[in-house]
Formats: C-alpha cells, sequence, structure tokens
C-alpha cells in the first residue's frame, strides 16, 4: 500500500520520448512516469541543496514545482547554487531559479514564491503540493515545515548537510519519526552561514531528489525510518535506524 496515491495523468508522444530512457528503469516504468507527471512537489529554497533538487525533478519530468525562497543572487550563492548565474547577480533568486527549469522543461508548471517558508505561509504552501524535499539550512524553517507536513500527512524527504557531510531521512508523519523526534531542541551547531562545496550539497541534492521519485511512484525502498549519514571527507555512507519519540511534540498524538 502505498503512501501518496497521486493519479497518473496522461503522457502525449513528446513526453514519452523525452523521458523515454528513465522508463525503461525497471519498476518505474509509464505508469511511474504518469505518477511524476500528475505529481507536485514543494521545494524549500533553491539554495546550493534545493537548486539540484529542483533541477532533477524537472527533469525528470514531475508535473509541478512550487519553489519558496526570498533574496536576491549574492556573488557567494555561485559556487553552489546551480539555478542562478552571474548575469542574474542582484536579482531575485526564484526567478532565476524559474527561468533556468523552463530552459531546461518548458512542459512544467512552476509558481515561485519569493519567501522562505516561515510561521504565516507554511500552511498555504504545503496546502499546494503532494510531497515536499525540505532544502533549508536553519533549523527554524525545518521545524515549521515539518510541523505543517506531519498536520497535513505530506510526506517529507529531509536533506542536511554541514561541511563535507550531509544525511537524509525520507518522513511519512504517522509511520515514520518526524524532524522533531530527531532533533527535540534546536542543535546548537547548525547556523545559517557554513562551509559548503556546491559538489557536496549538490551529491546530497541527488540523493533526496532520488527519494523523491520514489516516493511518488512507489517503487524501491526509501530512507523511511532511517537516517542516512555520508562523510564525503571518507566517502563513507552509514544507515542507522531510527525510531519515533513518544513524547515527540508534534507527532506522537497523531
Ligand atoms: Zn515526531
Amino acid at each position: 500500500m502505498s503512501y501518496l496515491n497521486i493519479p497518473p495523468h496522461d503522457l502525449n508522444d513528446e513526453e514519452r520520448a523525452t523521458y523515454e530512457w528513465q522508463i525503461w528503469v525497471p519498476e518505474f516504468g509509464e505508469e511511474g512516469q504518469k505518477k511524476l507527471r500528475g505529481a507536485s512537489v514543494l521545494v524549500s529554497r533553491v539554495g546550493g541543496l534545493g537548486s539540484v533538487v529542483a533541477y532533477e525533478l524537472a527533469a525528470a519530468g514531475v508535473g509541478k514545482l512550487v519553489l519558496a525562497h526570498g533574496g536576491d543572487i549574492k556573488p557567494s550563492d555561485l559556487n553552489r547554487q546551480l539555478l542562478m548565474t552571474h548575469e542574474a547577480l542582484g536579482s531575485s533568486r526564484v526567478a532565476s531559479a524559474e527561468k533556468r527549469l523552463k530552459e531546461l522543461n518548458p512542459r512544467l508548471e512552476i509558481v515561485s514564491i519569493p519567501e522562505n517558508i516561515n510561521e504565516e505561509n507554511a500552511a498555504g504552501i504545503i496546502e499546494q503540493v503532494d510531497l515536499v524535499v525540505d532544502c533549508a539550512p536553519l533549523f527554524e524553517e525545518r521545524f515549521q515545515m515539518n510541523k505543517e507536513c506531519v498536520r497535513q500527512r505530506k510526506p517529507l524527504i529531509d536533506c542536511a548537510m554541514y561541511d563535507m557531510e550531509a544525511q537524509l531521512t525520507t518522513i511519512l508523519p504517522g509511520e515514520t519519526p518526524c524532524l522533531s523526534c530527531l532533533y527535540p531542541t534546536h542543535p546548537e551547531r547548525w547556523k545559517r552561514e557554513f562551509p559548503v562545496f556546491g559538489a557536496i550539497s549538490g551529491t546530497v541534492a541527488c540523493l533526496g531528489a532520488t527519494e523523491a521519485i520514489k516516493t511518488i511512484a512507489n517503487f524501491g525502498e526509501t530512507l523511511t525510518n532511517k537516517l542516512l549519514l555520508c562523510d564525503l571527507r571518507s566517502m563513507s555512507f552509514r544507515k542507522i535506524s531510527i525510531a519515533k519519540n513518544p513524547e515527540c511534540k508534534i507527532c506522537s498524538n497523531i
């Protein structure tokens, strides 16, 4: 039984030709492609992580992307935020992201929101989508998204990185631990500015996009009840089991 039941959307011949090579993936097939076409995903922040998540989901043919990220492009964004361009320095991040994604896949429906997720806008934005990929660096935002995804019972792929390390888990509210089960309080170590190579944020982003595709099309094995820990300084990958916290303030009563 799948957690998400996306109504399949018919494909036209041009779409079949575009996605042909991934339709060959066993267990995915045309049925999986129709689900991607029918799906809507929020990518929260289109920075180092979210740019690549959005690009991969756009390339894969997810029908609708909602992008939420405030602010304008700065020179220090350009080592990793791959939907931003030098030419667009000083202009809106989501506008640049939308333009680049449409160049790749003009069939996409894109909703660009020039704001970061916060307490006021979270509910309305998450209502517009089937699934959320959390690419926000700050715990305030990540907790807000987690709380709202739990309330609306929407899957949340939580991607995080710092320096050469990364973590990833797939949260299915009611079935798996939520972010607050893992972090009952705000971890001290995380901050707004952090050491990062684009190759590291992009690696985690590709893993997160893979989780989103599998969750939507309901195939393979996802990181539910698991936390993937990656140390890219030593190239070690480790999966640990995680459990719901019966005392969790966010998900223990659902
Ligand atoms: Zn919880």
